[in-house]
């Protein structure tokens, strides 16, 4: 993670565009790099991916006990806050189980989703919600808050932004099935073959 974020993202992307007259925000570096390592932002990421397969068009395997293994041995602490979450996972993830998201007694609860990066809000304390255009909107940082309500708003610092950098339309998976039955959102996604199977049951 360090040489992703230091090296290639720092060094060699974002430093460069020094000379172009961009302004650098060099603490936000530090801060991402404390949510991905320090936060766990990345086992969180992991949850949410895999607990919504009946939805998408991949499957996340159950994790075994040399997983469990290899991750406290490459995160240590990661088991304590992340294994019996991976344990109600492979419990579930079998036919005739309530697949986790909709399942009572696991204790996932599914996250509201940051209307500016479209990744959950997964970090609880940098959940952050504010009103735009009339609409309560949540954020997964104030980082993301920041970027959807000033930097990208209909104008910023005197010059109207152009359409392609607003952050409208049908955003959120969420939002646009709401209310749907889970059948029909499925075969709209397109996701239902021809013999009338989905592409992973
Ligand atoms: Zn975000």
């Amino acid at each position: 993670w360090h040489r992703w974020i230091y090296d290639d993202y720092y060094r060699t992307y974002l430093l460069p565009l020094e000379k172009y007259g961009v302004k650098i925000h060099h603490d936000d570096v530090s801060a991402a790099w404390d949510r991905i390592v320090k936060k766990n932002y990345v086992h969180k990421v992991a949850q949410f991916f895999a607990v919504g397969w009946p939805v998408n068009f991949w499957r996340i395997e159950a994790q075994t006990e040399k997983d469990f293994e290899w991750f406290e041995h490459k995160y240590p602490g990661w088991y304590a806050e992340f294994g019996d979450f991976w344990k109600w996972y492979a419990r579930k993830s079998v036919p005739g189980e309530t697949n986790m998201l909709f399942d009572q007694e696991n204790g996932y609860v599914y996250p509201h989703r940051c209307w500016s990066c479209m990744v959950p809000c997964l970090i609880r304390e940098e959940f952050v919600v504010d009103e735009v255009e009339g609409k309560l909107l949540t954020y997964c940082s104030e980082l993301c808050r920041w970027t959807h309500k000033v930097a990208f708003a209909a104008e910023y610092e005197g010059r109207p932004t152009p359409a392609m950098g607003r952050f409208s339309g049908r955003r959120e998976w969420e939002e646009c099935y709401h209310g749907w039955d889970l059948a029909d959102a499925i075969k709209d996604l397109g996701f239902a073959r021809s013999d009338g199977k989905t592409l992973i049951a």
